[in-house]
């Protein structure tokens, strides 16, 4: 884990220094709060230990611009003082830090708070990935799949390179869950899901559920000729599953039809659903002219 270890007394960052790195850690250092403060700036460290008097910026200090910054992740903070005392602990805490430690320090005082900090850090780190995945299929939720949506807008704006959206249905699925049931359609969802997650997906793009028997994927800066590509791959590779399904009105077995919209953002668009609503109109015309196809939007 990487460590930002933040006191003025050179002799004891030192200290704190071998003593971190030798629970195997990766250590950086800072002389003082604002030194601190700025390198959290940069780099959002899992973990900070620092020095409660510091010049400049002290480690309460410390404590609440990181609380308030509100980044993604979840940074640890112990604080380190030889101000001992209630009162100072309840300050310290109330200012955002999580844990106390008192100068001098115990090097397996200090090693086991550490470790305390590690697990809570892990658990923070499951709990973002939990909010972000949909539950039965393993594939990213809708949360997931609005933030993603919204950085390809900015960075297609920015860049001029178009954002492309595959909007996919189960074709006739509502018959499948009431002719097999609910399990038997939970299970389709999720072979379904396996394939569109695993075909010919290039890193950057992002297959998520969008709710249903409806799935996204966005590509990242593809242009409308390798989208429309991937859109049969994956139409071809559902189809050739062959999961039985006797009550589909257009094949004996699970397909699905994908509507396909490829643009790029004029400057003072700032709404993204644009694209989920072009991309939307292409799919029911895919199940307007017979399902188990891609259509393309055109205007
Ligand atoms: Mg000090």
């Amino acid at each position: 884990m990487q460590v930002l270890i933040a006191e003025d007394d050179i002799h004891m960052q030192n200290m704190l220094l071998l003593m971190v790195q030798s629970f195997g850690h990766e250590v950086f250092t800072a002389d003082n709060g604002r030194e601190a403060w700025e390198l959290y700036q940069t780099h959002q460290f899992p973990m900070i230990i620092s020095d409660w008097l510091m010049p400049e910026l002290s480690g309460v200090e410390l404590c609440k611009r990181i609380r308030i910054s509100q980044k993604l992740n979840y940074t640890y903070i112990i604080l380190v003082s030889s101000m001992s005392g209630r009162k100072n602990y309840l300050e310290g805490m109330d200012a955002g830090a999580d844990d106390f430690v008192g100068k001098p320090v115990d090097k397996d005082e200090l090693h086991a708070r550490i470790r305390v900090g590690e697990r809570i850090i892990s658990l923070q780190i499951q709990l973002e990935e939990m909010s972000q995945t949909d539950g039965l299929t393993n594939l990213a939720n809708r949360r997931r799949f609005d933030e993603a949506l919204n950085e390809e807008w900015r960075r297609a704006k920015r860049t001029g390179i178009p954002v492309s959206l595959i909007m996919i249905d189960i074709d006739h699925f509502k018959k499948y869950n009431d002719n097999y049931g609910h399990l038997e359609g939970d299970y389709c969802l999720k072979q379904v899901s396996t394939v569109l997650a695993h075909t010919g997906n290039r890193p950057g793009d992002l297959v998520a559920r969008f709710g249903g028997e409806e799935f996204v994927v966005l590509l990242s800066g593809a242009s409308l000729e390798p989208a429309k590509r991937m859109a049969e791959n994956l139409r071809a590779a559902v189809s050739n599953l062959k999961l039985r399904h006797e009550y589909s009105e257009n094949a004996d077995h699970i397909t699905i039809s994908l509507g396909l919209a490829s643009i790029v953002p004029a400057f003072d668009q700032n709404n993204p659903h644009v694209l989920i609503s072009l991309a939307d109109t292409a799919l029911y015309q895919a199940k307007k002219s017979g399902r188990n196809r891609v259509v393309v939007f055109k205007e």
